[in-house]
């Protein structure tokens, strides 16, 4: 995944009444221009089963670590994205891993929120897994998805000169969808 560093942060919101107990997440900067191309909100999850050697965010691999993601952050992202006063490009999606099993729902969700309510907003996703091993479930998520960004981090072949990815086996698919030739 993106271990680029993260410039940008802002406390995350918690004590939520309105609680969906599948997802959590870690961070939410609502502005980032650091992980993917413009201005962009980005959302860390929790949950990654990859355990890759040399993880820089190895805290957010217990699914249950952070914040549960609420419907109230939900519409937060939305108004962000909605924003006139400060132009977002999109919507980043890292980790953890938003493919997590028992991410996939509430990701889904959100993305198909996104393109629904944030139309011209692209949606970079960054995953731990390989774009042709996803099951059913992670690759519901892809038709929401412009840009993937898929594979493990490899310390063998980490390379500080990639700017969006952390070793140079990971590969930044757009349209991962079309690629897989489910259409988008
Ligand atoms: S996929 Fe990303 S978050 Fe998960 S263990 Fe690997 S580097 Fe860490």
């Amino acid at each position: 995944m993106n271990h680029s560093v993260r410039r940008t942060h802002l406390p995350s919101p918690s004590e939520d009444p309105q609680e969906t107990p599948d997802m959590h997440y870690q961070k939410y900067h609502p502005i980032d221009v650091v992980n993917g191309p413009g201005t962009r909100c980005t959302l860390f999850v929790s949950g990654c089963v990859h355990k890759c050697p040399g993880c820089y965010n190895a805290s957010t691999w217990n699914a249950n670590s952070g914040h549960p993601f609420t419907p109230a952050l939900a519409d937060r992202i939305v108004a962000d994205l909605q924003d006139a006063q400060i132009p977002r490009r999109g919507l980043t999606l890292s980790g953890g891993d938003p493919l997590y099993p028992g991410n996939c729902p509430s990701v889904q969700a959100l993305v198909r929120r996104v393109k629904a309510e944030c139309p011209g907003k692209d949606i970079w996703l960054w995953t731990g897994y390989v774009l042709e091993a996803l099951d059913c479930a992670q690759r519901a998520v892809l038709p929401y998805i412009d840009v993937l960004v898929d594979g493990p981090f490899v310390q063998a072949l980490a390379d500080r000169r990639l700017q969006l990815c952390g070793s140079s086996n990971q590969r930044i698919i757009p349209h991962p969808a079309r690629r897989l030739g489910e259409g988008a």
